[in-house]
């Protein structure tokens, strides 16, 4: 029986840990506060989230496109964006302890005695730039660039330039994957909060007057897309941003909230920017960025519909959500990881039921043949019922064991990870086979 109780974070980072998904970062040399780094299968499992992003935003959407800017960018870019000025977090010290606090992270008793959780009290509050700022040249005089907070800036700036090289027509959206730095007053929870981490960015450009019914269409849009990948429903929530908590461009924001081990928190935010940013970008650049509608004979500067995910904290959602144990026969619990197959770090596991009389090499054979069309992994090592549970707590959906029978006949045992079902099937049909499951599949117990 399948126990969905939430998992622990100490359960999911030990686990990511001793499997090599994430590692603490210049972990030799102590670590680096709240900096991790992506090992064999987390750098797997990241590409894998952000290709099924990439591939439903540019590929299942035919008036979206790609874009890939840089990390540097003109400093003036962020006075436009109200960055310089805006992005910034109160900050308030506990003065006996010294531990730093988001104001807004704190109860509202909290903020009203300027008491900190411990009861300590806080120092005056401070607003505390986000950015971090460095210098382009050999000396700390050189012109002051930002690691750039957010990758949507880089979208706006080259609107014109994809308007002008490719032939699309409003409405159309374009979306960007890449690292953001923020110089976050509290990290913590794993990869949840971190200074450097990497957002899934889409800025999707309408008819002013058109605004409200794209927003409703990407809030749609975009829970079914995690449906679609496998995600428990009840674990996902929209959030309003209520009046006073709109950031300074927005008309409207929701939140797509996920109930991590820590409790409810935003995965992806959907805001209606309004013409706010190219109109700012068209004011500190000098330059016209209305969109000419051809059919309609009229200039006007687009409205701006996005969907801002964290890619790493995807990661981390992906992982909790398919974190799973479940009870088999003898009293013995598994841990499984009921990931998607399409995000699976390894699709297939490749195993000889014994090493001689042919079977390594046979097993090699048919492993090498389905290298062009899966992730496969070899294991020859231990019980056949020890290797099956090595692969479900990493989640890999289908394993392939080939036994003296496949030197025989040539049919080999699949078996489903989630069901542990086994089935025998010839090794031509295995491709196809694995395809047509991964098309048709669904999460158990959902
Ligand atoms: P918060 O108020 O929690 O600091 P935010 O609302 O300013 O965050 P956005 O600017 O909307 O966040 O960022 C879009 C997405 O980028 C978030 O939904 C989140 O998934 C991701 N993200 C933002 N900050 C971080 C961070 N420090 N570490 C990891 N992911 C982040």
């Amino acid at each position: 029986m399948s126990m969905s109780k939430p998992v622990s974070m100490e359960t999911i980072v030990s686990l990511a840990k001793r499997r090599g998904f994430v590692f603490p970062s210049s972990e030799i040399y102590g670590g680096l506060a709240s900096a991790w780094d992506y090992g064999p299968l987390g750098s797997e499992l990241k590409n894998r989230v952000q290709r099924k992003w990439w591939r439903e935003m540019t590929q299942l959407h035919d008036n979206i496109v790609g874009l890939d800017a840089s990390i540097l960018m003109h400093p003036r870019v962020w006075e436009a964006s109200g960055h310089v000025d805006n992005f910034s977090d109160v900050m308030v010290e506990d003065t006996i302890t010294n531990e730093r606090f988001r104001w807004d992270h704190l109860t509202e008793v909290q903020r009203e005695n300027r008491t900190s959780p411990a009861g300590n009290p806080l120092s005056e509050p401070r607003a505390f730039n986000l950015m971090f700022e460095t210098h382009l040249g050999p000396t700390s005089s050189g012109q002051k660039v930002y690691l750039r907070p957010e990758t949507a800036q880089g979208i706006y700036v080259n609107f014109k330039n994809v308007v002008q090289t490719s032939r699309l027509k409003i409405p159309f959206g374009i979306a960007q994957v890449g690292k953001a730095f923020r110089n976050e007053i509290v990290t913590k929870n794993f990869i949840f909060r971190t200074c450097e981490f990497e957002q899934l960015e889409m800025q999707y450009f309408v008819k002013p007057g058109e605004d409200e019914k794209w927003f409703d269409y990407w809030k749609e849009q975009r829970i079914r897309y995690y449906d679609s990948v496998g995600i428990r429903p009840d674990r996902l929530r929209f959030k309003p941003h209520g009046p006073d908590e709109l950031a300074h461009y927005a008309k409207a924001a929701f939140d797509i909230e996920y109930e991590f081990p820590f409790g409810w928190q935003e995965l992806e935010g959907i805001h209606n920017r309004t013409d706010y940013d190219l109109s700012r970008h068209s004011e500190f650049s000098g330059k016209d960025l209305r969109y000419l509608d051809e059919e309609q004979k009229e200039r006007y500067l687009p409205y701006i519909v996005e969907t801002s995910a964290g890619l790493t904290r995807s990661v981390l959602m992906v992982l909790c959500d398919a974190y799973d144990e479940e009870e088999v026969a003898d009293g013995d619990v598994r841990t499984v990881l009921r990931f998607h197959p399409d995000l699976a770090p390894i699709t297939l596991g490749v195993f000889p039921l014994v090493k001689k009389d042919g079977l390594a090499e046979l097993a090699r054979e048919i492993e090498a043949e389905l290298r062009d069309d899966y992730t496969t992994f070899y294991d020859q090592g231990g019980a056949i019922g020890r290797r099956y549970r090595r692969q479900d707590e990493v989640g890999t959906p289908f394993c392939v064991t080939v036994d003296y029978d496949s030197k025989d006949d040539g049919t080999v045992t699949l078996r489903f990870r989630d069901s542990m079902e086994q089935v025998r099937v010839h090794r031509s049909e295995l491709s196809e086979r694995i395809r047509a499951e991964i098309k048709a599949y669904r999460r158990v117990g959902v």
